[in-house]
């Protein structure tokens, strides 16, 4: 035997070793691994589980300094050397991190657009992570490729209603809005200046190319603006009337100003579902306008999207058939734990746009037999099957189910405000479209109310107290340089109550701060 061959063999029996050390890390058929797999899966439940029936304040107040040090304590170590057991690990992840964090499906966790997640799609991740599949190629997700594929196409009949519409899965608004601004440029470019932005890059031109949406539009479409080499002066702001909404006469005002100044507006974004005010812009009279223009229009719908679903709310969502592309956010009111989201385009030939080939990806040759590669759709590579959690979500609880939280939510919401309108020194600032109730604290009959300053502080510390209490999570924001407080109302268990107790314990904390 030649010596090369001995040594070869020598290495397998090591190897074979070595292998046997490794193979309970994975999930496989042996006893061992399915062991272990099933362990590790169960404490990171009981984990898990163990915060909920133990706790029942949406944050343990626990400020940030205590916990760095609680976190230097327990875990010393990133990478330690050794082994641990994965029991101990999820008890201690479970104690230490799980405990001081956020707990978004508590009825009184009401700050940002951040949902409780249904248990269904919780479920639904253990089987995306645990098959691992990616999203960009046919041969590294097969059905999964397919699943997305009939989920994108029932969403595009539901808000584009045309056999042309595609879209895809994405991380969510921010990167659907930029999906959407990237198509409107790079089309606009070809289109009328007959500029192929993917192979050459900008024109000198670019510098004069606009955007147009309302002054409440989501910061990602001056965002998407600087990325796109555009610039933010790209975005020019449109007027909103006294309910938040895009102002159609304001945007024909400024569309004729840039036109005059030989400047190219190419893309209006609408809102549906403005992040503060929860406003809709008038879509249909945006739409007339974007065609009229000969402008693409992209519709911010990662938060309204959602009221598709319900019979009585879908009405305010007229006109979104008549979007180019279109943002929808899972994560919101689809009630998916993070990240889910959508872009859907009208005319799916927008996407040559962004495509390009890779031979180890998508070679041509896929494309002729009618392979789908859905890379050639997304800025994404390696991608998650996302849509799963969703598909699973709407079988599980039917689109009734889903309409009636929705519905409820949005009822809540006119209550809360009801509530805060009666409260003599509580300022109410809108009455909600959707679910977001803005306001702040301003008593009457003094003077100090008149003190913008001092109201400012004040809301400020309600915020910063009522969380470091635990006692619930509010949002703040800023409307005309003047500190307001913000409820976002989606989680569909949080009741009446609820608000009158986080009202009763804003008067109180402010009886004892009043001194500031
Ligand atoms: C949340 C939101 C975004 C950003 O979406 P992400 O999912 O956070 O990336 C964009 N636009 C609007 C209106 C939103 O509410």
């Amino acid at each position: 035997m030649a010596m090369n061959q001995v040594g070869l063999l020598e290495r397998a029996g090591e190897q074979s070793i070595t292998k046997q050390r490794f193979d309970r890390f994975f999930l496989h058929s042996k006893e061992e691994s399915i062991d272990y797999y099933a362990k590790a899966m169960k404490w990171a439940q009981e984990g898990f589980v163990d915060q909920f029936s133990s706790n029942d304040k949406p944050y343990s107040g626990l400020p940030h300094e205590d916990f760095t040090k609680l976190f230097n304590q327990t875990f010393n170590e990133i990478l330690p050397e050794n082994e641990s057991s994965v029991e101990t690990l999820f008890k201690n992840i479970g104690e230490i991190i799980l405990k001081h964090s956020i707990v978004v499906s508590n009825p009184t966790c009401l700050a940002h657009l951040h949902c409780p997640p249904l248990s269904a799609a919780l479920a639904a991740e253990v089987m995306i992570s645990g098959t691992n599949q990616s999203m960009d190629s046919w041969d590294q997700s097969a059905s999964a490729t397919v699943v997305e594929e009939k989920m994108v196409r029932w969403l595009s009949n539901l808000y584009l209603k045309s056999n042309r519409a595609d879209g895809v899965f994405t991380s969510g608004g921010t990167q659907s809005n930029f999906m959407g601004l990237l198509l409107a440029r790079d089309r606009y470019l070809k289109k009328q200046l007959n500029w192929d932005a993917q192979k050459d890059g900008l024109p000198v031109e670019a510098s004069k190319l606009r955007i147009f949406c309302s002054k409440d539009a989501h910061f990602t479409v001056r965002q998407s603006a600087f990325l796109l080499g555009l610039g933010e002066q790209a975005v020019i702001s449109v007027e909103t009337d006294s309910e938040h909404r895009m102002c159609v006469n304001d945007l024909d005002r400024c569309v004729k100003e840039a036109t005059e100044q030989g400047l190219l507006p190419f893309a209006i974004v609408a809102t549906a579902g403005t992040t503060d005010f929860g406003s809709i812009d008038p879509l249909a009279e945006v739409a007339k306008r974007a065609n009229h223009y000969q402008m693409w229009f992209h519709v911010d719908a990662a938060y309204g999207g959602a009221l598709m679903l319900s019979e009585r709310h879908k009405h305010k969502l007229t006109g979104i058939d008549l979007a180019d592309s279109l943002t929808v956010d899972f994560h919101k009111l689809f009630y998916q734990p993070i990240s889910c989201g959508a872009f859907l385009v009208k005319d799916r030939s927008n996407f040559d746009f962004i495509k390009l080939n890779a031979d180890y990806l998508n070679p041509e040759d896929d494309e002729e037999t009618g392979i789908p590669n859905l890379v050639t759709k997304s800025i994404q590579t390696t991608r998650r099957f996302d849509a799963l959690k969703l598909f699973v979500s709407f079988h599980a609880l039917g689109r009734k189910t889903f309409a009636d939280m929705i519905d409820y939510t949005i009822s809540l919401a006119r209550d809360t405000a009801t509530v805060i309108e009666e409260e003599p020194d509580f300022e109410l600032l809108n009455e909600p479209e959707i679910n977001a109730v803005v306001f702040r604290y301003r008593p009457q009959g003094i003077e100090r109310s008149n003190d913008s300053e001092w109201l400012n502080r004040l809301n400020g510390l309600i915020r910063t107290k009522l969380l470091e209490q635990g006692h619930s999570v509010l949002a703040r924001t800023r409307v005309n340089k003047s500190v307001y407080l913000k409820l976002t109302l989606l989680n569909p268990r949080t009741t009446i109550e609820d608000i009158q107790s986080i009202v009763s314990q804003m008067k109180h904390l402010v009886q004892i701060e009043a001194h500031i």
